[in-house]
């Protein structure tokens, strides 16, 4: 018999991709028999009545937790025929979306048989008695999601990001995305990270000096706050206090450093993390305080590729798979929530391709990004945090590039948001308005630690 918890994982992934081919929020329901479970949601209030005979019933086999649709039977008539899973069954996890197999196909079901009274049996939502560990339990990845860390693993490897964040001084509650940058300069080692906080940072007068010598709508959104050019003037504070103003002392100072910088996103084994870039704003402020590498160029957005003529039911299909194999990757401490218009709201922009861009913008630099129906990362807890500020769940839908690091997320209310090393940032009420925020660089306010902005 599977487990509880196996149980339950199968129940919320049909819930999951039922939401998101109804379009309403689907609460799982299971109803128990010899066989297994069927599963089943209530229909939306004031929605249309299927017609008798119409619809379909979805079992759980009680040994594999292998999926059956049952075309066409109510689910009292489905369970008294059911004599288990045969080769039309579908892998119980990841299943999406749930083929309607024609009449008749359906593997191990006998001839059609006069209905059956109803039986007593009721509606028994995931209260089930344990069961022991499934037969099966190995960690399942899908091409679309992110890869699928054991759940002790994950733990793991947040407890250890949360100790490193914590040494390095971040604030009580760390927030990620977050990138480490360590600069080392006359055989001394500097570290920072991006500030989050609500308070501004305060940098030496050399790096204003350098920072101020771009113009704000060439500057990349709150680069003031990121931690390549916060550990530089660590470093000049140290180095030479608060009186030299000139860039040219500042260079003198750091000749010969080096500075490096990592990402840690949710997921990430921090004693092995990915380099990082420095967006355009810091890497022209780095280069006139002399440190190491070249001065960033602008980038004109080239045409966007031709929209492929893919069909509009395979492109749905698509998408929700995606979204759902999103949405089945957990955190440690949050899910991310099956929205229901996703799919509605994903489509037009589908197929994905990213806009790539790095340029003064009407406000604030735009930069390169990329709205996407997966993130191929883990970000349930990371959002699950902002969410909770915010007080409206969110999921991801794509990224920012150029040395932002950032996950774009959209909220219940459809409001979209992006989170970065520097915090969070309210980029519109829509995502067509997001989407000129960031094709024209709009100014975007950052959402304080009330949630407000
Ligand atoms: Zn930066």
């Amino acid at each position: 018999m599977i487990s509880q918890e196996r149980l339950k994982e199968i129940a919320r992934h049909w819930a999951v991709t039922e939401t998101l081919r109804r379009g309403y929020a689907c609460e799982p329901r299971l109803t128990a028999f010899p066989g297994g479970w069927v599963v089943w949601s209530p229909r939306q209030a004031g929605g249309p009545v299927p017609e008798p005979g119409s619809g379909e019933t979805v079992i759980i086999d009680r040994d594999t937790g292998a999926l059956t649709v049952v075309p066409g039977l109510p689910p009292q008539v489905a369970m008294s025929r059911y004599t288990g899973p045969g080769p039309a069954a579908q892998a119980a996890y990841p299943a999406m979306p749930l083929p309607t197999p024609p009449p008749g196909a359906v593997g191990t079901m006998p001839p059609p048989m006069p209905p059956l009274p109803p039986t007593t049996s009721v509606a028994d939502p995931l209260s089930l008695t344990p069961g022991p560990p499934p037969p099966n339990a190995v960690v399942t990845s899908s091409p679309f999601g992110p890869p699928r860390l054991p759940a002790d693993e994950q733990a793991r490897r947040a407890n250890a990001l949360a100790a490193q964040l914590a040494r390095l001084g971040g604030p009580a509650t760390p927030a990620l995305p977050q990138v480490v940058a360590t600069l080392e300069v006359v055989g001394r080692t500097f570290q920072a990270l991006g500030h989050t906080a609500d308070t501004e940072p305060v940098h030496h007068p050399a790096v204003m000096r350098a920072l101020a010598a771009i113009p704000p709508a060439g500057r990349t959104r709150g680069a003031h706050r990121h931690p390549d050019l916060i550990v530089v003037s660590k470093a000049l504070f140290e180095l030479g206090g608060a009186e030299h103003t000139d860039t040219a002392w500042a260079a003198r100072q750091l000749a010969g450093a080096t500075l490096r910088l990592h990402l840690l996103r949710e997921g990430t084994a921090s004693d092995n993390p990915a380099p990082a870039a420095a967006c355009h704003t810091c890497g022209t402020v780095l280069v006139s305080l002399g440190l190491p590498g070249e001065l960033p160029r602008d980038l004109v957005r080239p045409e966007p590729p031709q929209r492929n003529a893919v069909g509009r039911a395979a492109l749905r299909s698509i998408t929700a798979e995606a979204v759902a194999a999103t949405i089945a990757v957990p955190g440690v401490r949050h899910r991310l929530p099956a929205l229901p218009f996703l799919i509605d709201l994903l489509e037009p922009y589908a197929p994905f391709h990213p806009v790539l861009q790095s340029q003064p913008g009407a406000a604030q630099r735009v930069e390169s990004f990329t709205l996407d129906e997966w993130t191929r990362e883990q970000t349930a807890d990371t959002l699950g945090d902002l969410a909770e500020r915010l007080g409206a769940p969110l999921f991801p839908i794509g990224g920012e590039a150029g040395g932002l690091h950032s996950i774009i997320a959209v909220d219940e209310r459809h409001r979209v948001f992006a989170v970065d090393h520097a915090g969070a940032w309210y980029l519109g009420p829509t995502l067509d308005d997001a989407v000129q925020t960031l094709l024209i660089g709009r100014s975007t306010p950052r959402v304080r630690a009330t949630g407000t902005w």
